[in-house]
């Protein structure tokens, strides 16, 4: 495990208003296994099949996509950065991302915090960086929380900030990390459901399209398997689900096999592949 140096009280981040109006989520379901999530996903797909077929017979009007409950960081007790993010234009495309952190079973909120703490850590103590990394963070216990400081401020605006998760590609893309490691494990379906409905989120706030936008980590930076291979053989089941939240033609929601892809998994802690390159900006 990594060891974080004792603190005897965390500094606050800067107050909790959030610009969105976000609607609560229904509480986190409790963790299923790989067969119920797949049963579950069998089930969804049946529905999305239903629902489309009705939609034949009228024009299809536009579906309201409820944004998920996102914990700001001053929820989760964030410190504050070092220096503040940059607010950059909308991201083109999003990221998936494993965190590689351990298969926690514990689904609680606290956890999710902690993660949110402990990631932080990593990222502030251990590589340098003005705070943590990514744009949003997802639990074991489907909580989204919020992560690099001024996430909801820019998505409130439409708009992305720059983050340190993907090497060479933080000036347009936004990165979602899954709590986990998924080379040969799937995510609870707790957590797929909330990654599930926080992409459908943001493919309608920026426009994207489902079927293109969502990418694995690996999609960009090939000397790491981030997502995991189990998780990554699921993108597009993942753009399928995506889509039908949205309401659009869901593309064939086929998957890969899941196989070994010879690429490097995690070595360390919360190693899950370059997050920051030559052409990025000190994180
Ligand atoms: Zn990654």
């Amino acid at each position: 495990m990594h060891d974080t140096p004792a603190r005897p009280s965390r500094q606050k981040d800067t107050p909790p208003e959030s610009p969105l109006h976000l609607t609560p989520r229904t509480p986190a379901s409790p963790a299923l296994g790989r067969r119920d999530l797949i049963t579950r996903a069998a089930a969804i797909a049946g529905g999305a099949a239903l629902i489309g077929a009705a939609d034949l017979a009228r024009p299809r009007p536009a579906r309201a996509v409820t944004a998920p409950r996102v914990y700001t960081r001053a929820e989760w007790d964030a410190r504050p950065p070092t220096s503040p993010a940059t607010i950059i234009k909308a991201p083109d495309h999003l990221i998936v991302h494993h965190m590689a952190f351990p298969n926690s079973t514990d689904y609680s909120l606290a956890h999710a915090f902690q993660l949110s703490r402990d990631c932080q850590d990593l990222h502030m103590d251990d590589n340098g960086w003005s705070d943590t990394g990514q744009q949003l963070t997802i639990s074991r216990g489907g909580f989204v929380m919020e992560g690099r400081n001024r996430t909801l401020e820019a998505i409130g605006q439409r708009k992305n900030v720059f983050g340190a998760q993907c090497a060479n590609e933080n000036g347009h893309t936004l990165g979602v990390e899954n709590e986990g490691t998924y080379t040969t494990e799937l995510p609870p379906a707790a957590l797929w459901d909330s990654l599930v409905q926080t992409l459908a989120w943001l493919c309608d706030l920026y426009g994207l399209s489902a079927s293109t936008a969502i990418v694995g980590h690996r999609d960009y930076n090939s000397t790491t398997q981030c997502p995991g291979d189990a998780l990554y053989a699921q993108l597009p089941r993942l753009r399928s689900e995506v889509a039908a939240q949205l309401g659009a033609a869901a593309p064939a929601a086929r998957t890969a096999a899941v196989r070994r892809s010879g690429l490097p998994g995690p070595r360390t802690l919360g190693d899950h592949g370059p997050a920051v390159g030559a052409a990025d900006p000190r994180p």
